[in-house]
């Protein structure tokens, strides 16, 4: 057993509260890994906000990074002191995870929204809290991995910077370059530019897209995309978004990617998508998967990434100046994680990742 530090969450909405626990040590197939960083991402939003108040209490959080303290076993690929980014979790036996397309996994819904491991065991039991999201439960001082979600990363890049790369980076950075695949030359459309949508800004600036139109109401985020590699942008509680794009370019776009999830916008991705074109969607959310004149919509998860290629890959971007991430990022300490959460929402905060410095009990009381 480990004592460990965690932000449970007990109610729907909020807020976090960071509590003592007590977490399992590895099994054969784990690695214990000390947290230094955790990205927020909109799903442990989305999970806060629509929380069942009757279910178990559960520690968030998808985006870790951090130091590997303790292997089981059966480990092989990291060992005590390495340095590692989680990512998604995936099963290893279904037909997807043999053929290496561990975001297809027919198990992908237990295996990183079942709050337990697959055979219903749960790390965090004695503490009656629900842990193992994503595979990992990174809002917390220590969180179990496998060899299947983490991803051994050079020790001289800051952990603090790389924790996004395991969720939002790596999906929309992905959607462009494996997802949709998208060629030079293509029309690029982003609906939301927040972390998901500017790392696809970002990402359709390296395959050389033209144009790549940023869509936002936040005049900041649309700022940010200009500057990341968006040729134009449009704010869409101000400007009619479809006559801005056949002004743009002519005709409509190749590419949508429509990460808003407001119903209406997935409307307006089919009128302003050319015959031939696709739409990825991020909802979750079933879309039609034939639209009129060809026109495709897919339905994305974790941008077709197999973390273990993809984040590396990202990470030679970044040191390459290619892939800026770190702008997006704000950091705050853990034990302000409700602070955290809030700026991301009200979206003055674009990715905000929380520094795991261990908190002293005492001070913990006092500021709640
Ligand atoms: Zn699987
Ligand atoms: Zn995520």
């Amino acid at each position: 057993m480990h004592k460990i530090q965690a932000a449970v969450l007990r109610r729907k909405g909020g807020p976090l509260k960071i509590e003592s626990l007590e977490l399992e040590g590895p099994r054969d197939d784990e690695v214990l890994v000390r947290i230094v960083a955790a990205g927020i991402c909109r799903t442990d939003i989305d999970f806060c906000d629509d929380w069942d108040d009757a279910s178990q209490p559960a520690v968030l959080g998808h985006e870790g990074a951090g130091v590997v303290e303790e292997i089981g076993k059966k480990v092989r690929s990291v060992k005590h002191g390495d340095h590692v980014v989680l990512s998604y979790q995936s099963c290893g036996r279904c037909q997807s995870c043999r053929k290496g397309r561990p975001m297809d996994c027919s198990r992908f819904w237990e295996v990183n929204f079942g709050f337990q491991r697959l055979d219903g065991s749960n790390a965090l039991q004695k503490s009656g809290v629900g842990g193992h999201f994503f595979g990992q439960s990174s809002f917390s001082t220590h969180s179990l991995a496998t060899e299947r979600n983490i991803v051994k990363v050079s020790k001289n890049l800051p952990l603090e910077i790389l924790a996004p790369l395991g969720c939002g980076m790596q999906t929309g950075a992905g959607t462009i370059m494996n997802s949709l695949a998208v060629p030079a030359g293509a029309a690029v459309a982003v609906f939301g530019t927040g972390a998901v949508g500017l790392a696809a800004v970002m990402a359709a600036r390296i395959v050389k897209a033209s144009p790549i139109i940023g869509i936002d109401i936040n005049p900041m985020r649309l700022q940010l995309a200009l500057e990341l590699g968006a040729s134009h942008t449009i704010n869409n509680r101000r400007d009619d978004v479809a006559a801005r794009i056949a002004a743009i370019t002519g005709s409509g776009v190749d590419y949508v990617l429509e990460i808003t999830a407001e119903p209406e916008m997935f409307q307006l991705a089919v009128d302003v998508l050319n015959p031939k074109g696709s739409v990825a969607i991020f909802s979750g959310a079933t879309a039609p998967g034939s639209l009129p004149g060809g026109r495709k919509a897919l339905s994305i998860i974790e941008g077709d990434a197999v973390p273990q290629h993809f984040i590396p890959k990202l990470i030679s971007l970044y040191r390459a100046g290619r892939f800026p991430f770190d702008r997006l990022i704000k950091h705050f300490d853990f034990k302000n994680i409700n602070d955290a959460i809030a700026a991301a929402k009200h979206g003055d905060v674009i990715k905000p990742v929380l520094r795991m410095t261990p908190i002293d009990r005492k001070q913990n009381k006092k500021e709640r």
